[in-house]
């Protein structure tokens, strides 16, 4: 059986790791263009251009400092939501949360749906 809370682990640094390696910003909406400030410098580095202005407040709306908010958050749930183990091994009924529901538990499955992670490939 795949570990799903690894597997949701390494989703959710993964996507921090893609938002710790763009401009940090904040980016913002000039007309139909972005712009961000690189975390180097804080210079007017990143400029996209050309956006219809929807698609302009939705990037902006998600740039990397609220994805990695996001992560982080999602990090902190995934903590408190482990399969219940004693002595660091899974109990005998290793089918339960921390948070006593059955494993895996409604935050987890809800954690896995955001990261596109399925239930069925973990058994
Ligand atoms: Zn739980």
């Amino acid at each position: 059986m795949a570990d799903l809370h690894g597997e949701i682990r390494a989703a959710i640094e993964a996507r921090c790791g893609l938002a710790r390696a763009a401009s940090d910003g904040p980016w913002t909406v000039h007309g139909m263009s972005i712009r961000g400030f690189t975390h180097l410098n804080h210079s007017d580095c990143l400029v996209v251009r050309h956006t219809w202005p929807q698609e302009a407040a939705h990037i902006v709306a998600n740039d990397p400092v609220t994805v990695l908010r996001h992560c982080q958050e999602d990090l902190r749930v995934l903590e408190r939501h482990q399969q219940a183990t004693l002595g660091g091994a899974p109990l005998a009924s290793h089918e339960e949360c921390r948070c006593v529901a059955p494993w895996p538990c409604p935050e987890v499955l809800s954690l896995a749906r955001r990261y596109g992670i399925e239930e069925n490939d973990h058994g």
